[in-house]
């Protein structure tokens, strides 16, 4: 089964996969969506400031040690102007100026 991301209600229920963190205020950034889905886009952690992809509808919440490849594959594909410069290294965001 796949775990589609339908915006609100699935919102409520992500939670940051960082154990020292587990926050669930998560904030969605749409990149790209059909109908009721997104299928690409961005989440953030306002806590500890990670970001975390969402690819083909699948969120893609993973602790610093499993993350790799597949982040600079997502960052690449990212539109020039997306809001946010997400480090690929710290996993962390910040506002573009
Ligand atoms: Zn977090």
């Amino acid at each position: 089964m796949h775990l589609s991301l339908v915006r609100d209600e699935l919102m409520k229920i992500l939670q940051c996969p960082v154990v020292e963190c587990r926050s669930q205020e998560l904030e969605l950034v749409t990149v790209e969506r059909s109908q009721e889905e997104v299928v690409t886009g961005v989440i953030l952690c306002n806590s500890c400031k990670r970001w975390y992809p969402v690819i083909n509808t699948i969120p893609h919440l993973l602790p610093d040690l499993l993350r790799g490849v597949e982040d600079s594959q997502f960052v690449k594909k990212l539109p020039n102007d997306f809001p946010y410069i997400l480090n690929l290294s710290t996993h962390k965001f910040s506002k573009r100026e």
